[in-house]
């Protein structure tokens, strides 16, 4: 119902409502006049018949079509606010992983190689304490922005919550990854966000993990590796990126 009211819209739906009531009420009519042999004239008793839903109709459907586009636009604002993070525009974190998950079982029967990065803001907290609360939230909008960009449209990038992103890069070997690490620092170079007429500079730490044989090693396992890598660029001074290998351990 709901798609037929999106369709024709709340006028043309109405309309359409009112001549199937006028229609049903004069045919009903007509079969009570038949059966039961009321006697009256023909012409008076469809005159009559068609009045009264020709009244009551439209104004009856114009409210309920009222209450379904209200459920409508209220099911698709809740949905957009469960997928994606108010802030930045990029999934959330349930949303990202559940599609994550997807594509994985995707790389299973394909067999191709993926890889996932997560990406941590440095010393983010500094940021806040030094320009207020306000310009953080404006630095991580930006960084928003700039992964949208350099992303690929095949590719999946969300906010796991804090300062903290993760990106899922489809059919991708860990060697192409720097290319777009490469690509990532360089945006943000170019696009320090401003706030109030202060240019905040901000660097990124991040791990960088790859998944060759998506049959045996599960999302989140990989995910780990993403995380342990993370560790060790953030141990190792920040402003790096590093990818996971099994000599690295927590
Ligand atoms: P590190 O380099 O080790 O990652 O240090 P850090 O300061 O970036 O990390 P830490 O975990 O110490 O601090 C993260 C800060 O991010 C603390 C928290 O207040 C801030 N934060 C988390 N979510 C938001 C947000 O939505 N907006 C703003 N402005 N700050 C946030
Ligand atoms: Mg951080
Ligand atoms: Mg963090």
């Amino acid at each position: 119902m709901r798609l037929v009211v999106r369709r024709l819209g709340r006028i043309k739906l109405m309309l359409v409502i009112t001549a199937i009531s006028v229609v049903m009420a004069v045919a009903l009519n007509l079969i009570f006049s038949f059966l039961f042999e009321t006697g009256a004239p023909v012409v008076q008793s469809i005159v009559r018949a068609a009045v009264i839903p020709l009244f009551i109709a439209p104004l009856v459907s114009w409210y309920l079509l009222g209450l379904l586009i209200d459920l409508d636009q209220l099911e698709a604002k809740m949905n957009k606010l469960a997928t994606y993070d108010d802030l930045t525009g990029l999934y959330n974190r349930r949303a990202l992983f559940k599609s994550c998950h997807l594509l994985h079982r995707l790389a299973v029967r394909t067999k191709e190689t993926y890889c996932v990065v997560i990406v941590d803001l440095d010393f983010f907290k500094k940021i806040n304490d030094q320009y207020g609360h306000a310009a953080g939230d404006q630095v991580l909008k930006s960084f928003g922005q700039i992964l949208k960009r350099v992303t690929r449209d095949c590719d999946l990038a969300g906010r796991m919550g804090g300062e903290e992103f993760c990106i899922y890069l489809s059919n991708t070997q860990q060697a192409q990854v720097e290319k777009i690490i490469s690509r990532l620092k360089t945006e943000i170079e170019d696009n320090y966000p401003v706030f109030e007429s202060t240019t905040i500079t901000y660097t990124i730490s991040l791990g960088v993990a790859e998944n060759q044989n998506a049959a045996e090693l599960g999302f989140e396992e990989v995910l780990n590796r993403a995380d342990i890598a993370l560790y060790e660029a953030k141990n190792s001074g920040r402003n790096r990126s590093v990818s996971f290998n099994s000599e690295l351990q927590r």
